[in-house]
């Protein structure tokens, strides 16, 4: 009888981030789906995103949106703030398609993405992404997200535009001002950042290939340098053995070497074992 073939692992832009800050963070959270303070002190901001985002889901497919707004006034508010900017935010030319999700099988994972809405022109495709806080100052944190990056390198890849005829935009919805108008950012991309991406993420997802076989041995994910500054806000310092406790480091990465492999799981999940988490 013919072998199944091997389950694919499923990776959003927010698991490469995670990958790309930390790969121990990436375990914890992702393989050994361990919850964390500051993932459920989002969830009430994360909820309330995904809500708006429901409604100009609904809003675009001319559906009603009265049922979701109910009596929140801040979607009231962002929704107002859409209809009012929409003749910069949409193209009347193209064809609109919301909560668009695409896969694309590479080096032996699936990179998924879901555009918020994608723009469908003839010689040009726009991927717009909504966010619910104010533009950043500093573009250059966003354009070295993995979203930026990886949304319109799946869309080079499953469609026939070339990277030159698609482009990125966020659109930021404040929270302070009732009435402020949204602002933008784009990210124009081209064939160079393609050729870049697909190096940096087949690096990257090859380490990944590379640690999730070892971790199937029992050994972890590393973890970030000493003195990182990521591992004083991060909800598994404890866990990781990073907490301040002691001045001596070495003493603590011995520490930290013991409390890694006593919490690593007796049984450690297989790759079809882990649930999806969001987009
Ligand atoms: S404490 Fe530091 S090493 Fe551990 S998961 Fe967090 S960032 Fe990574």
């Amino acid at each position: 009888m013919a072998s199944s073939p091997p389950t694919l692992l499923r990776l959003s832009q927010g698991h490469l981030n995670l990958l790309t800050a930390c790969p121990r963070k990436f375990q914890h959270s992702f393989i050994e789906q361990l919850g964390t303070a500051d993932v459920i002190a989002q969830q009430e901001r994360l909820l309330q995103g995904a809500r708006f985002h429901l409604v100009l889901q609904q809003w675009l497919l001319d559906l009603p949106v009265n049922s979701v707004l109910a009596e929140e006034t801040q979607l009231q508010q962002w929704l107002m703030a859409f209809q009012a900017a929409a003749p910069q935010i949409l193209d009347a030319e193209a064809q609109q398609q919301p909560e668009s999700d695409r896969t694309l099988e590479f080096a032996s994972f699936l990179l998924t993405v879901r555009y918020d809405l994608l723009l469908i022109g003839n010689h040009h495709a726009k991927i717009l992404d909504w966010k619910t806080y104010p533009r950043p100052q500093n573009a250059h944190w966003l354009e070295q997200n993995w979203q930026t990056r990886l949304y319109p390198f799946v869309l080079a890849e499953t469609s026939a535009y070339l990277p030159e005829q698609i482009s990125m935009v966020y659109w930021f919805f404040q929270t302070e001002q009732a009435t402020a108008t949204p602002q933008s950012l784009t990210f124009q991309y081209n064939t160079s950042k393609h050729e870049q991406t697909r190096q940096e993420l087949t690096q990257l997802l090859n380490q990944l290939s590379h640690w999730l076989s070892r971790y199937q041995a029992g050994e972890p994910f590393p973890q970030v340098g000493w003195g990182s500054a990521q591992c004083e806000v991060c909800s598994f310092a404890a866990r990781c053995g990073r907490t301040p406790v002691s001045s001596d480091n070495t003493l603590i990465a011995e520490e930290d070497r013991a409390i890694a492999s006593a919490q690593l799981p007796n049984v450690l999940p297989t790759l079809s074992e882990i649930a999806e988490i969001p987009l």
